[in-house]
């Protein structure tokens, strides 16, 4: 089978792989389609285990079922996440599941960038989903970026008339502003560079956006909100700055989320002083769980989210290198796609 083999973002090659072989636990599935995400752009966090197939946002059919899985048939659409807790270590019994050791550990095989994909027993047992007919494989790869963005604005408990900055205008950034509407937020604020980006935030749910090139960011939100301050502000960007920013906008007593990583090496000067005084709340989140992803199943099989909006570029899974470089450099993009249709 081919697939697509990242060196780095600049040396992607598409290579022959043995089909992976599967046990009697486990299904193969035809990748159809896998989203490009923003951690699959981040040199840092990928150089170090090159060379490595990506793609942890996939959909596809099931290809082969081995004897004992009862669940599945050949044949079934299905969306499988790459990453499951093991559901009864000291984490997963504070619902801390993206802590959990085995959470790191399973992964699907090779990665959704190839035609085939192994999905291991206790992936297919805790969170592979069947996809109903009316959602397209292309929609079913928003199930895990949609399901990261939920298990952090559940952290957020973000209460209805509430107001909220969004730090960052990419597909993670647009996600959060389509679901703080549904969860209940009463002004969506967005914060960009980028004008397309901007713009694509308005459409989709922003009551205000901001670009900090042409006006002061900290004046427009405080503006906004009374003086105050947002009650959350949701950091979507990788860098330092995003931050600093992130936590003039937060009002006292507000929460922070730390959606996205900076580089490792990257600081940043907190006060503790300023963070006693404001009681400002920093509440990370990474990634999702088998909780989250049943959620972001169903609001986009309601249509409560619509993915079609989202999806800006497509690719073959030939293109892969073109598709990451796109989603990479291409300011002018929102969700990108690599798709397996012969
Ligand atoms: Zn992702
Ligand atoms: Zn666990």
């Amino acid at each position: 089978m081919k697939a697509a083999v990242y060196y780095s973002l600049d040396n992607i090659i598409i290579e022959d792989k043995p089909t992976p072989k599967i046990g009697v636990e486990e299904i193969l599935v035809e990748m159809k389609a896998c989203g490009v995400c923003g951690s699959d752009l981040m040199e840092w966090y990928l150089k170090t285990r090159a060379p490595l197939v990506l793609g942890h946002e996939p959909a596809g059919i099931a290809a082969k079922v081995g004897s004992r899985v009862e669940d599945f048939e050949v044949g079934d659409r299905v969306f499988a996440h790459h990453h499951v807790a093991c559901l009864t270590c000291h984490y997963c019994r504070h619902g801390a599941y993206t802590l959990c050791k085995q959470f790191a550990k399973t992964h699907l095989e090779p990665g959704g960038f190839a035609e085939y994909f192994k999905v291991p027993a206790p992936n297919l047992q805790k969170d592979t989903l069947k996809l109903p007919l009316e959602l397209s494989f292309e929609e079913a790869t928003l199930i895990e970026p949609i399901g990261c963005c939920i298990r952090a604005l559940n952290k957020c408990n973000i209460q209805a008339a509430d107001s909220a900055v969004v730090v960052g205008a990419g597909p993670s950034g647009i996600i959060h502003t389509m679901l703080l509407r549904i969860f209940g937020a009463s002004q969506v604020i967005v914060t960009d560079f980028v004008d397309y980006r901007l713009k694509a935030a308005k459409r989709l749910g922003a009551d205000l956006t901001i670009n900090p090139e042409t006006e002061s960011l900290i004046d427009a939100v405080k503006k906004a909100t009374d003086g105050r301050g947002a009650d959350l502000v949701m950091v979507t960007a990788p860098n330092v700055n995003a931050y600093l920013a992130g936590i003039e906008l937060c009002r006292k007593g507000g929460t922070l989320c730390v959606f996205a990583p900076a580089q490792p090496e990257d600081y940043m000067r907190l006060s503790p002083n300023k963070i006693f005084f404001s009681e400002i709340k920093l509440l990370p989140s990474y990634s999702t769980s088998h909780v989250e992803t049943r959620i972001a199943l169903k609001l986009l099989q309601t249509k409560r989210i619509d993915a079609k909006k989202l999806i800006t570029h497509k690719f073959p899974l030939n293109k892969t290198a073109e598709a990451l470089q796109t989603a990479a450099r291409n300011k002018e993009c929102l969700k990108v796609v690599v798709t397996n249709e012969q």
